[in-house]
């Protein structure tokens, strides 16, 4: 049978960056605090070997990242379960659903983050952090001089290919159509790059790996022509996938699914909240997603003050 909950001043659902920093705040103005997650803590930062932008920290694996941020959390008295939210409710106080239990709260941060679009290729998974990435700010560094290849034609697609233009040996643009979606200015910066070769209409069909990522085949989409790219490095870069379609009844989402929130991170739903990279904004990254938890958590802060 479910739990029957008490209710919690905040409920924050996702322990990723930005949950967990949230839930530190909120703890730190004594309030009473559940984290919920479906998966692992951590979030995506976990899949990343190295963060080298984060202040303080020259160094510091997602992994280790993650578990200091989690023991941290816990340190400072958040309760954190490890359930799937499936709903929230409004409603005072709201109802926060998982698959096991179902939690009233007096305000709700909403902290899922988002997922990468995958190619869907065979040995994608178990190529990720041996020459398979999503991120090119992440792990760029670690093809310095070395041949890498882009896949995707949006924004991010093309920024990131200029990024690595500036350290790898050479850089590989593979796009299934022959415009971009991304904006032409950003194409023009990239077609003047020497180090750049752009091949469109074409399909990333195959990874090739001993161990760690070797090569890639291409299939032209028009001519049906496969060509093999020997590769130290792919970054997949074909969108992502924001995880609120859970919350689309209960807060005003993008046409990308992104949960329409400014820097304040309110939605139009009272109460609720959002933070990191499921929210729309510009720049998604480590540091971002902690500023987001603050942010949030400060937020809702205010908000239950108001309401004594
Ligand atoms: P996006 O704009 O959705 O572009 C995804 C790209 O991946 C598209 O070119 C798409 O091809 C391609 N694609 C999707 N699925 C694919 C698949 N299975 N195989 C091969 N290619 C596939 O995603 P994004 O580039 O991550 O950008 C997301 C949003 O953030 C956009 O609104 C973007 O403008 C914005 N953004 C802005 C900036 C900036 O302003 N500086 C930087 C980064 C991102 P098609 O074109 O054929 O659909």
């Amino acid at each position: 049978m479910a739990e029957q909950a008490s209710v919690y001043d905040i409920v924050i659902v996702g322990a990723g960056p930005a949950g967990l920093t949230a839930a530190i705040y909120a703890r730190r103005a004594e309030k009473r605090v559940l984290v919920l997650e479906a998966n692992s803590y951590g979030g995506q930062i976990i899949n990343t070997p190295d963060i080298e932008n984060y202040p303080v920290e020259a160094h510091i694996s997602g992994f280790d990242f993650a578990t200091k941020l989690y023991e941290q959390t816990k340190a400072l008295g958040a309760e954190i379960r490890f359930e799937k939210v499936t709903g929230v409710r409004e409603g005072d106080p709201k109802t926060v659903e998982t698959v096991k239990n179902t939690y009233a709260a007096r305000a709700v941060i909403l902290a899922t983050g988002s997922e990468n679009r995958k190619l869907g290729l065979p040995g994608e998974d178990e190529l990720v952090g041996r020459g398979v990435s999503y991120c090119a700010t992440c792990d760029g560094a670690f093809y310095r001089k070395k041949t890498v290849a882009v896949v995707g034609g949006g924004n991010t697609a093309l920024e990131d290919a200029l990024y690595l233009a500036g350290l790898a040996e050479t850089v590989y643009l593979i796009h299934r159509r022959d415009a971009f979606r991304g904006e032409e200015s950003t194409a023009a910066r990239l077609k003047a790059r020497e180090n750049v070769r752009i091949l469109y209409n074409s399909n990333v069909t195959k990874l090739k790996a001993e161990a760690r990522l070797t090569g890639i085949e291409v299939t032209n989409k028009l001519t049906g022509e496969v060509t093999g790219l020997a590769v130290n490095g792919l970054f997949v870069a074909v969108g992502r996938i924001p995880e609120n379609q859970n919350f689309a009844s209960l807060i005003e989402l993008d046409e990308a699914g992104y949960a329409v929130a400014g820097e304040n991170c309110r939605t139009r739903a009272e109460g609720v909240f959002v933070a990191g990279d499921n929210r729309t904004k510009e720049v998604r990254q480590l540091v971002t997603a902690t500023a987001d938890g603050a942010v949030a958590a400060t937020a809702a802060i205010q908000y239950l003050a108001a309401r004594k």
